[in-house]
């Protein structure tokens, strides 16, 4: 589905270089390259603090932690999501409400987000899924009307710009929300060699926070004011992430240019639902993902993996019908959206290293399935 070793020989002199002068000097927690990331992944985001940790599942996490909320407050978050998002909300001893999605755009319906708030509501957790931005828009109104956090899950689409239609304004995803979070998991759109994540805020006080969470509640080494965590990126990744953030855009528009070739080749394809992207957003596809009509997904995805082609499905169950996640407020046919998304959905390789060449083969086979099974 990725093509991580090619996008590391493009780069390998300079990664290489980084990682060397981490190990001269053996700064491997919280070493300059920390900061530096910090600084410029700011800079590029247009936010006031950039906090990293551990991965992306502790970033939504501390995100959580941060906003003081209470055992049995409630959280509402996409059904069609991967399981981070509600994990947390768990842990927490937080209750996870659960909303449908839209069918064009597979993000959370702004209009379920409204139905399901209650007085325990407390926030909202946007998940910009596959690479593109849930209707911001709506979800800050409907948050300020109720008076709720939004924590944005951006783990998929950073670099994504998320376009205000009513004044124009452009914001990254991930910086409209209370806390946005993001994952530097090695497939992701800004990938380390191993975990990392990452928070965003532009309130001095919650980054303040958000900050001493992450290292055991402490400002002040051996003075502990909250129950926190021990959750770090740690400098060599830190390294590799700052040389890499310099290529993000670039990143993303080849991912781009690989979504519009497979968008042509599909385009007559009557089995092949391709991706929708919303007026509001850019697209940066974390993965491109199409919705089948009426096929036998397994059958496809089998007849490609014979050509040599990898494909996937993301997510093929829903939150809901989870094992550890039943709950006697759900049951199946509740999340009609989601449920049919899972039972058709599937993505195809969209990676950096890309070429033409490449996805005719990949979208020719598909396509040739199609042909054999009509
Ligand atoms: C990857 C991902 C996460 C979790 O990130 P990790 O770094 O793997 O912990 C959370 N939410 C979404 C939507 C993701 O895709």
């Amino acid at each position: 589905m990725v093509d991580l070793k090619g996008q590391y020989q493009k780069i390998k002199p300079q990664i290489d270089e980084a990682i060397r002068v981490v190990m001269e000097s053996t700064a491997f927690i919280n070493g300059p390259a920390v900061k530096r990331f910090q600084k410029h992944l700011e800079d590029y985001l247009q936010v006031k603090h950039v906090i990293t940790c551990g991965n992306g599942t502790d970033a939504l996490q501390l995100a959580l932690m941060a906003l003081d909320l209470q055992p049995g407050d409630e959280v509402i978050t996409t059904s069609f999501t991967f399981v981070a998002t509600a994990e947390v909300i768990a842990l927490l001893k937080l209750t996870p409400v659960l909303v449908d999605v839209l069918p064009d755009t597979y993000n959370i319906d702004p209009r379920a987000v409204k139905e399901a708030i209650t007085p325990r509501t407390k926030a909202i957790i946007p998940v910009h899924l596959f690479g593109q931005a849930a209707d911001m828009q709506q979800i800050m109104e409907i948050a300020r009307e109720h008076n709720l956090f939004v924590v944005e899950d951006t783990a998929q689409a950073l670099g994504a710009d998320f376009t205000n239609l009513k004044n124009g304004k452009i914001q990254k995803a991930g910086t409209i929300g209370t806390i946005g979070c993001t994952s530097f998991f090695p497939s992701k759109n800004l990938g380390a060699f191993g975990d990392g994540g990452a928070v965003f805020t532009n309130d001095d006080a919650l980054a303040e926070k958000l900050r001493m969470l992450a290292n055991h509640g402490m400002k002040i080494r051996y003075h502990h004011d909250y129950v926190g965590v021990n959750s770090r990126l740690d400098t060599l990744q830190a390294a590799i992430l700052d040389v890499k953030l310099a290529h993000l855009d670039e990143y993303a528009a080849a991912r781009q240019k690989a979504a519009s070739f497979y968008n042509e080749a599909f385009a007559g394809c009557k089995e092949i639902n391709i991706p929708v992207t919303a007026r509001f957003t850019s697209h940066v596809f974390h993965q491109y993902t199409v919705v089948l009509q009426d096929v036998d997904r397994k059958a496809l995805m089998g007849y490609l993996a014979e050509h040599d082609i990898a494909s996937a499905v993301y997510y093929p169950v829903p939150l809901h019908l989870q094992k550890a996640y039943r709950d006697k407020r759900y049951g199946e046919g509740d999340f009609p959206v989601t449920e049919a998304l899972s039972r058709s959905v599937m993505s195809l390789p969209i990676h950096t290293e890309l070429t033409p060449e490449i996805q005719e083969v990949i979208a020719g086979a598909v396509l040739e399935f199609m042909h054999k099974n009509r």
